[in-house]
């Protein structure tokens, strides 16, 4: 749990950190956030997440209350007012509070909300074993790419696979894949890496995104195309990603075994390049 966090211009500790029953986040989910992953205490991959947040408040037209440079002196500090240096910096910025009416209101201002959490990334005993996943039909809206406040949807779907002992749930609209209740998916079919392009059924992963440049700079054989459920099932490996489980080997689907039930040779090259581009960018980021 976060020790200090900010709301609406200033610091203070959770506990005493309050906002109005009528907030347009509480009454209707009506906001957006990001969660940025902090190694070393600086974030990682701050211009892409900026850049999403950005995209997500125009979809739902709330005005951007800071500029890039408010967003990133917020954050720096926020980093140094909480303990642990590898932290995971969650922010939402919801329409503002207004009397409950469907309709935008005019003239509110933007609630903002930010507070860290210790970032708590896969443990190596589970990057060696890979993780059980299980399948449903994607029921939620067709905006998956706003990275809205409003996850009843994703939180269902994600009980799901809590109730089975699994660690996400794979989804499929119209018999072609999604992502996960959390996560983007990749799969490797004959050697050749396959994820579905980014469009209105898909978060647009930050991770996602290093994904695809790394495997496209090292000459993986990469397809960003549609995949269908069939494939998925068919899958020589499955590989979940996101900003806290970074890159995960799905070993089980359903409960049947992915390939040959261990992460398989792909998954541990792109592991291995995922770290060291993690490391490079420490070094780098200022
Ligand atoms: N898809 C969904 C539905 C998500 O909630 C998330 C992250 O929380 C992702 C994909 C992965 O996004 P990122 O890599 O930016 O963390």
């Amino acid at each position: 749990m976060s020790d200090i966090v900010y709301l609406n211009g200033g610091f203070m500790p959770i506990e005493e950190a309050r906002i109005p029953v009528l907030d347009r986040g509480f009454i209707f989910g009506d906001g957006v956030y990001e969660v940025i992953p902090v190694y070393s205490r600086r974030p990682f991959r701050l211009t892409e997440h900026l850049r999403r947040l950005q995209y997500s408040l125009d979809k739902v037209r709330i005005d951007n209350p800071l500029n890039t440079d408010e967003w990133t002196r917020l954050l720096g500090e926020i980093i140094q007012r909480n303990t642990g240096d590898d932290q995971s910096v969650y922010l939402q910025i919801t329409r503002g509070v207004a009397k409950r009416d469907h309709a935008f209101p005019k003239g509110i201002k933007p609630t903002v909300f930010m507070m860290s959490m210790p970032l708590v990334t896969p443990a190596p005993a589970l990057v060696e074993s890979g993780v059980a996943c299980i399948t449903a039909q994607d029921y939620r809206w067709l905006n998956c790419d706003i990275k809205s406040t409003s996850l009843l949807g994703n939180c269902m779907l994600r009980q799901l696979s809590v109730d089975a002992g699994a660690a996400e749930t794979i989804l499929f609209r119209d018999g072609q894949l999604t992502e996960a209740s959390s996560s983007n998916v990749f799969i490797v079919r004959d050697g050749v890496v396959l994820t579905p392009p980014k469009d209105h059924l898909v978060l647009p992963g930050v991770t996602y995104d290093v994904v695809i440049e790394i495997a496209r700079a090292r000459e993986f054989q990469i397809e960003v195309r549609p995949v269908s459920e069939a494939e998925v099932r068919g899958a020589d490996e499955i590989w979940v990603t996101s900003s806290t489980k970074e890159v995960l080997a799905v070993t089980t689907l359903d409960g049947k075994a992915v390939g040959d039930g261990k992460p398989g040779l792909l998954f541990r090259r792109m592991h291995a390049l995922y770290q060291s581009f993690k490391q490079d960018h420490m070094r780098t980021a200022a």
